[in-house]
C-alpha cells in the first residue's frame, strides 16, 4: 500500500491549531503563503512516496554493512540521497546567507514528517545535519560557518551527533572523550562514542561530526564539556577536501528496528596524534550549543513519531477496508463483512488516527512557536514564544513518539496475524517506532526536563499562561452547544482543569518532595499531550463547524469528538496518579524483589 502524503490533515492543523492565517498576514513566515505549503508538501510526498519508500523495505533486509572498515548503505541508498540534495530538500529552512531556502520551521517540519513516514532510516540521515547545521549557525566560527556550512546546507556533506559513550547515556556528565589544545588553535580529540547515528556512510564525500570532549583543565560534569567540529576529511583553507582526519568507525550495532540506518561505534584519535577537532562556541560551554542541536531534533524526532504513527494508519485502514472475517451486527449481505466494519476495529482505527493528528497538531505548534521566536519584529513576543518552544519541545518529542509506538502496535493488531508477518509492512513501522523514545533523551528524561526545568519558568507564568488558553478554547467548545459535539466541551475541559491542578502540586512538590515530583512526571506529561492535543483537535472541529459539514469537514469533528470522549477521558485518572501516586510509586525495595 503505497504512502499517501497527508496535505489536506497537515494543512488542516496548521491553520487550526497553529494559527496559519494570522501568522501569514503578519508576515511571520518570510512571504510565504498557504498555496506554496501546500505546493512544498506535496512535492515532499511525491519524493517520499515514489523515491524514499520503495527503498525502506529493502533497506530494512538488507540493512547497512561494515565493510574493509567503511560503511556501505542499502542498495539505492546513495542515488536517493544524491536526488535529496539535488532537489534542495536539504536546505529548506536554512539560512539563505549558506545557501538555503530560508522557508520557515513549519514547512521544514510538515516535510520532515513526510520523509520519515516514508522511510525513518532515511529520515534520520537529513535530521541530524539540519541540527548540526543549526549548531554551528548559532555557536560556529566565521571560519567554520564558511568552510562548512553551504556544503551541509547543499547536502553535499552530512552532519552527526557525538554524544553518547559507553557509560555516559542520559547522564553527559560522566563523559571521557579528551581534547587536547594545539598551538594552531585547532584541537586533538581521544575517545570512542557510541550508537552514533549515520557516524559512517559511502553516500557524501565527507560527514561533519559534532563531538562532546572534555579539556584537560576542564571542570567537572557538565560545565566542563566543550564542543568541537570533527571533520571526517580535513577541509583546507580555501574549502578543498584533504586527507583522512583520524576518526574511525570500528563497529556497528545489531538492531531492533531501523536496519539502513548505521548506528556506528565511533573511534577518535585511535591512530595516536588524535583527530583534528575545531571549537565551536566557547570551552567548557559545549553542552549549552549541543542543546540547541538538540532542541531542533528533539522537536524532529516528535515528527517522526508522528510519521511513524501516520503510516501505520495509512497501512491499517487500507487493510481493514479489504479483509474480510465475520459478519457486521447491522446484517446486510450474506458473506464476511470488512474488518472496518466491526466496532472494535474501528475503535482502533479511530484511535490510531485521533492519537497521529494530536500529535502533529503539537508538533506543529511548536515549530510555529519557534518561527515566531526567529522572526517576529516584537522583542517580547519573541521571547513569549521562545519559552513557549522550551515548555512544549519535551511534550512533542515524547507524547509524539509514545504515540507512535503505541499506533504501530495497534497497526500490527488491526492486521492480525499478518502484522506479525513482515510482508505487509506493520511490523517494520512497529519495530523503527520503537527507537523514537530512547534516543535524543529518553521520554523519561523529556518528562523530568519537563517538570523540573519547564514548568518553573518565569516562576511558573509559561505554563499558566499556556493552560489558561487551553481553558479559553474548551469554554468556547462547550459554549457552542453544538449536538455534533457530543461531550467533547466537557471532557476537555475536565482534562484542561486536571493538568492545571497537576501544574499546581508539582509547583508544590518540587520545592518539598523532589522524588514525589519526578515520580509523577510521565504522567504529567502524558496528560499535557492529551490536554493540548485535545484542545488543538477541538480548535480544529470548531473551524470546521464554522465551514459547515456539508463541505467535507465532518471529519475533524468526529476525531476531535472521538479524542476528547475516549482518549483525553483519562486525564482526571493521571492528575490522581501524579498527585497521589508517589508512594505507591516509590514503594519500598522490596515490591521488586
Ligand atoms: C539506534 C540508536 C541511535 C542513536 N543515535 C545517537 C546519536 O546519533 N548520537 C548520540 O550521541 N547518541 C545516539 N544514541 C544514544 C541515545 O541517545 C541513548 O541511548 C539515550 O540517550 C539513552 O542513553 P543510554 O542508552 O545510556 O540509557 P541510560 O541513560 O542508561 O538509561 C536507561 C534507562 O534509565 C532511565 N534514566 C536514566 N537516567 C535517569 C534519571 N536521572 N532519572 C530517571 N530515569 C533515568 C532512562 O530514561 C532509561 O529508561 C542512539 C541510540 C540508539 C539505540
Amino acid at each position: 500500500m503505497t504512502y499517501r502524503v497527508p496535505v489536506d490533515d497537515i494543512v488542516h492543523a496548521l491553520k487550526t491549531a497553529a494559527g496559519l492565517d494570522d501568522l501569514i498576514e503578519r508576515n511571520m513566515l518570510g512571504g510565504v503563503d498557504e498555496d506554496t505549503i501546500r505546493a512544498v508538501i506535496e512535492e515532499a510526498g511525491k519524493f517520499g512516496a515514489e523515491v524514499l519508500e520503495p527503498l525502506s523495505a529493502p533497506g530494512d533486509r538488507a540493512g547497512s554493512k561494515l565493510v574493509d572498515g567503511k560503511v556501505v548503505t542499502p542498495p539505492g541508498w546513495k542515488e536517493a540521497y544524491q536526488q535529496f540534495a539535488a532537489g534542495g530538500w536539504g536546505a529548506l529552512a536554512a539560512p539563505e546567507e549558506w545557501g538555503g531556502q530560508n522557508l520557515p520551521q513549519v514547512i521544514a517540519t510538515a516535510a520532515g514528517e513526510v520523509w520519515n513516514s516514508s522511510n525513518l532510516a532515511f529520515g534520520l540521515c537529513p535530521l541530524l545535519t539540519f541540527g548540526a547545521i543549526d549548531a554551528i549557525e548559532a555557536q560556529g566560527s566565521d571560519e567554520l560557518k564558511r568552510l562548512y556550512l553551504p556544503k551541509m546546507v547543499s547536502g553535499e556533506w552530512t552532519g552527526t551527533m557525538n554524544l553518547t559513550e559507553p557509560h555516559a547515556g542520559s547522564d553527559l556528565s560522566l563523559l571521557k572523550t579528551r581534547a587536547v589544545r594545539e598551538v594552531d588553535g585547532s584541537y586533538r580529540l581521544f575517545g570512542t562514542k557510541i550508537f552514533i547515528t549515520y557516524g559512517d556512510h559511502e553516500m557524501t564525500d565527507n560527514i561533519v561530526h559534532l563531538v562532546l570532549a572534555r579539556l584537560p583543565d576542564a571542570p567537572p560534569g557538565t560545565r566542563g564539556i566543550s564542543l568541537f567540529l570533527v571533520p571526517k576529511r580535513l577541509v583546507d583553507k580555501d574549502g578543498t577536501l584533504g586527507g583522512p582526519n583520524d576518526v574511525v568507525c570500528a563497529g556497528l550495532e545489531h538492531k531492533l528496528g531501523i536496519h539502513a540506518s548505521p548506528t556506528c561505534v565511533m573511534k577518535f584519535g585511535e591512530k595516536g596524534d588524535g583527530a583534528v577537532g575545531y571549537l565551536v562556541g566557547e570551552e567548557n560551554r559545549g553542552l549549552n550549543v549541543m542543546f540547541i542541536m538538540m532542541n531542533a531534533a528533539r522537536l524532529a524526532v516528535g515528527t517522526q513519531g508522528v510519521a511513524v504513527a501516520e503510516r501505520a494508519t495509512q497501512r491499517a485502514l487500507a487493510y481493514a477496508k479489504e479483509r474480510r472475517q465475520g459478519r457486521a451486527t447491522k446484517g446486510g449481505g450474506d458473506g464476511m463483512a470488512p474488518i472496518i466494519e466491526h466496532a472494535d476495529i474501528r475503535r482502533s482505527l479511530m484511535t490510531m488516527k485521533a492519537l497521529t493528528q494530536a500529535a502533529r497538531a503539537i508538533c506543529l505548534v511548536t515549530a510555529k512557536e519557534t518561527d515566531v521566536a526567529r522572526r517576529s519584529g516584537n522583542a517580547a513576543e519573541r521571547a513569549a514564544a521562545a519559552h513557549r518552544v522550551a515548555l512544549l519541545t519535551p511534550v512533542a518529542k515524547a507524547f509524539s513518539t509514545d504515540i507512535g509506538c503505541e499506533v504501530a502496535s495497534i497497526g500490527v493488531q488491526v492486521h492480525g496475524g499478518m502484522g506479525f508477518i513482515e510482508e505487509t509492512g506493520a511490523a517494520q513501522i512497529y519495530r523503527d517506532a520503537r527507537i523514537l523514545p530512547i534516543y535524543e533523551g529518553t521520554n523519561g528524561i523529556q518528562a523530568i526536563d519537563l517538570v523540573t526545568r519547564k514548568l518553573p519558568l518565569e516562576g511558573g507564568k509559561v505554563v499558566e499562561g499556556y493552560i489558561l488558553e487551553l481553558g479559553q478554547t474548551a469554554d468556547e467548545v462547550r459554549r457552542s452547544n453544538r449536538p455534533e459535539f457530543g461531550r467533547m466541551g466537557e471532557r476537555l475541559a475536565e482534562a484542561v482543569a486536571a493538568l492545571a491542578e497537576a501544574t499546581r502540586w508539582m509547583g508544590g512538590a518540587l520545592r518539598q518532595s523532589p522524588d514525589a515530583a519526578l515520580a509523577g512526571a510521565a504522567p504529567y506529561l502524558r496528560l499535557f499531550g492529551l490536554a493540548a492535543g485535545g484542545i488543538y483537535l477541538a480548535k480544529g472541529a470548531l473551524a470546521a463547524a464554522r465551514d459547515g459539514a456539508a463541505n467535507g469537514q465532518a471529519q475533524p469533528i468526529a476525531v476531535a469528538r472521538f479524542f476528547a470522549e475516549n482518549l483525553a477521558i483519562a486525564s482526571p485518572g493521571l492528575k490522581e496518579s501524579i498527585v497521589a501516586g508517589a508512594d505507591s510509586t516509590l514503594a519500598p525495595a522490596e515490591a521488586l524483589a
